[in-house]
């Protein structure tokens, strides 16, 4: 009998499972989604459109009005424009485009898992970079990690998961001005501050920007990510990526996002910014916690106590946060997510009955 699991590479087999326990709550706050639910009429908007679409027929090879219109939202040119089954798909793509075996891929961290996990897939040599004290990014170990060639492919995440800090634009103009190789820059979270990425574009040809729409766009379920770069490279990255991978009701759903944006989706992130100061300055004042500034729609929280008696504390009290103390430096954290005011009231609570019955240290 053949062991299959001697047939798996050794890179695949050191890595752990990126999953989650099948856990909810009534305050669900570990996932960074967007709390605000779409209203009834876009969920029916979506589905008459869908209605009226053939099922039994592929979606077009590219889904060019859900491009025009990403680009149009974006600031960039439509053939510059790739969508995808979620933004996690578009990492994919393009380490699979620029990495094969050997070739450095260097990641701060801590940072979002999956790169370092995709990257090793593919054999890449992976460098990790680690964040300054105050998590800030360091730009000249980043560089550093480049070697002499300041080549291989380079991935900032801005704001970052799970830390919320976010890297300059003068940094960043610094990175792109050194950096031989490929910048991927993560802006999964860029509608919570004002992301800079697109506007670096156009002068720098080695970079491609990541975004979006389970975050600020409210449609985490429906999976769409999108990416901006330059356009001959996006047509190498296009050969690799799998076709049809939006299916209609992505598409659909998606593109009225975008029709209505400034109506529904806008008002949403501005109140998630709002609340998101809000808990902060709330989370501050309990006796045990600091929380670091954060320009995404979560928050960093240190705790004086084990991060995991914190979370399964606040799950007892119906809430679900993010236990991140395994991430390193971050071995006194839980990452909680924005949620609505009330969801803000009920988390707020929890950790100040918490601190009370430690004693509040
Ligand atoms: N990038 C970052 C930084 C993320 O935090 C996430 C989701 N946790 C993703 C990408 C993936 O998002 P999606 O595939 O849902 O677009």
């Amino acid at each position: 009998m053949v062991d299959p699991l001697s047939l798996v590479k050794p890179a695949v087999r050191a890595q752990e499972l990126y999953t989650l326990p099948p856990r909810t709550a009534a305050v669900k706050v570990d996932q960074n989604e967007n709390p605000f639910e779409l209203p009834e009429d876009f969920k029916a908007e979506v589905l008459r459109r869908l209605a009226a679409a053939p099922w039994g027929r592929y979606p077009e090879f590219v889904p060019r009005p859900l491009l025009e219109a990403l680009a149009r939202h974006a600031g960039w040119r439509p053939d510059g424009v790739l969508a995808g089954n979620g933004s996690n798909e578009l990492i994919d793509v393009v380490l699979k485009t620029t990495v094969g075996p050997g070739v450095r891929v260097v990641v701060p961290e801590p940072t979002f898992t999956l790169y370092a996990n995709m990257a090793s897939t593919l054999g890449a040599q992976v460098v990790r970079v680690p964040l300054r004290a105050d998590l800030s990014y360091d730009v000249d170990a980043l560089l550093q990690a480049g070697g002499p060639e300041r080549s291989g492919v380079l991935i900032v995440c801005s704001p970052n998961n799970p830390t919320g800090t976010a890297m300059s634009e003068a940094d960043l103009r610094r990175l792109l001005a050194s950096w031989r190789g490929l910048v991927v820059l993560d802006e999964a979270y860029q509608e919570f501050t004002r992301g800079v990425g697109v506007l670096l574009l156009a002068e720098h040809r080695h970079l491609v920007v990541l975004r979006t729409f389970s975050k600020a766009m409210a449609l985490a379920g429906l999976r769409v990510g999108y990416l901006l770069g330059d356009p001959a490279l996006v047509r190498e990255l296009d050969k690799v990526k799998l076709p049809y991978n939006l299916n209609r009701f992505s598409v659909e759903a998606a593109t009225l996002a975008l029709e209505r944006y400034d109506e529904v989706l806008r008002p949403s992130v501005e109140r998630l910014v709002a609340l998101r100061e809000a808990l902060a300055r709330a989370l501050k004042a309990i006796p045990g916690l600091a929380v670091v500034p954060s320009s995404a729609n979560f928050l960093l929280v240190r705790c004086a106590w084990p991060p995991r008696e914190v979370h399964a504390a606040l799950f007892e009290r119906g809430v679900l946060a993010r236990d991140v103390s395994r991430y390193p430096m971050l071995g006194d954290a839980l990452r909680i997510g924005v949620g609505t005011a009330e969801e803000n009231a009920r988390t707020t609570d929890a950790l100040r009955a918490f601190s009370l019955a430690r004693g509040g240290r």
